[in-house]
């Protein structure tokens, strides 16, 4: 068999396997080992496997491959922020951050190689998708995080959040395939309450996660509730008006019951005025939601700015008046270029 053809071990469920190895004329439980290895020991290769036999490993070598992701490059920030440039199989690089505070570990993961949205703001939309990320392949960059976070910070990951390169809900399937092996206890074990996926908002996907009934968190990036506004500073939005997304936002927290964040940039000159304000505490009041007014990463020495104190001020002073929850989320990594919608493989 050539390598072309041989088949990525890690795309068979754990049922496939036992049924590989029954087939073979072996035990079911060897599938349940070699599971192991792939996903909770964290294999790269078949020789690891040391309890199974040399036999069954040149086996398992003639018919399978194991994709598994190489950090090639690792980066780290004054501020403990460390960014991974992730090597896939096929030679193609996506990147992945670790980002330390004084109560969490977070990784921020990609889920596609470049990306399928055109937000003008942000680097990695300069890419264009290349391809989508395997579950396989986004579950090795939280497991290699989670590695990362072990040795440097003495403790396990706490949190990961989809807000690395590409747009999840544009490869839904394999996201949630990765989403349920790092909550598996065969996988990592993490609560999904642990995980935030970021979407810039794809009203018929929102919808569809709210029926598979996922546990994991919600967050929208909107950076402007009018619609043309948004439609100037990410494109694709034009063929997801506001109103879809809210009433999607609306069925999301029907099924769910849980609350939606708003990631929000406020740039000069684009939505620092009095009508965007007003345009988002009314956005604010479709749905049991809070606001993260997140600092913009200039990308180049372009268009956006990011607005003044006293413009980020307004948004704050007015959301409270209006009891909706706001942080101002500071930037982590900037100096390695590890900061939101600075990931573009510089390296
Ligand atoms: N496609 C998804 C996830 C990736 S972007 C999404 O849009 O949510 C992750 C977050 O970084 C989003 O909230 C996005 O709006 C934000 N972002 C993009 N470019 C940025 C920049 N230059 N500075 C700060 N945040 C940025």
């Amino acid at each position: 068999m050539s390598i072309t053809q041989k088949k990525d071990i890690r795309a068979l469920t754990k049922e496939q396997l036992r049924d590989f190895f029954v087939a073979q004329g072996d035990k079911a439980f060897r599938g349940n080992q070699v599971y192991e290895w792939l996903w909770q020991k964290n294999a790269h290769n078949f020789n690891a496997m040391t309890n199974v036999s040399k036999q069954t490993r040149e086996m398992l070598e003639a018919n399978f491959v194991i994709n598994h992701i190489n950090v090639d490059q690792i980066q780290r920030s004054s501020d403990g922020t460390v960014k991974n440039a992730v090597r896939l199989h096929d030679g193609l690089i996506v990147e992945s951050v670790l980002i330390p505070t004084k109560t969490r570990t977070t990784a921020c993961v990609s889920s596609q190689v470049g990306c399928s949205l055109d937000c003008n703001f942000c680097a990695t939309a300069q890419l264009k998708r290349m391809r989508n990320l395997n579950p396989d392949e986004i579950y090795d960059q939280v497991a290699a995080i989670n590695k990362e976070s072990l040795l440097y910070h003495n403790h396990k990951l706490s949190n990961i959040v989809f807000m690395g390169m590409g747009e999840p809900l544009m490869n839904y399937n394999n996201v949630l395939k990765s989403i349920e092996k790092i909550t598996s206890p065969e996988g990592l074990g993490m609560s999904p309450r642990r995980i935030t996926l970021s979407t810039s908002g794809i009203p018929k996907m929102i919808k569809k996660m709210a029926d598979d009934g996922v546990k994991f968190n919600l967050a929208v990036s909107l950076h402007s509730a009018i619609d043309e506004i948004r439609a100037k500073i990410m494109p694709f939005s034009k063929n997801f008006p506001l109103e879809d997304l809210r009433e999607a936002l609306a069925y999301w927290y029907a099924k769910t019951k849980s609350i939606v964040t708003y990631e929000y940039i406020v740039w000069k000159g684009i939505n620092d005025d009095k009508k965007s304000i007003q345009a988002l505490v009314q956005f604010c009041k479709y749905v049991p939601c809070k606001v993260n007014l997140i600092e913009y990463n200039p990308i180049d020495e372009g268009e956006f700015q990011q607005a003044t104190r006293q413009a980020i001020n307004n948004y704050i002073s007015n959301l409270e008046m209006h009891d909706i929850v706001v942080n101002v989320r500071r930037s982590r990594g900037k100096d390695i270029d590890a900061a939101c919608g600075q990931l573009a493989n510089k390296s």
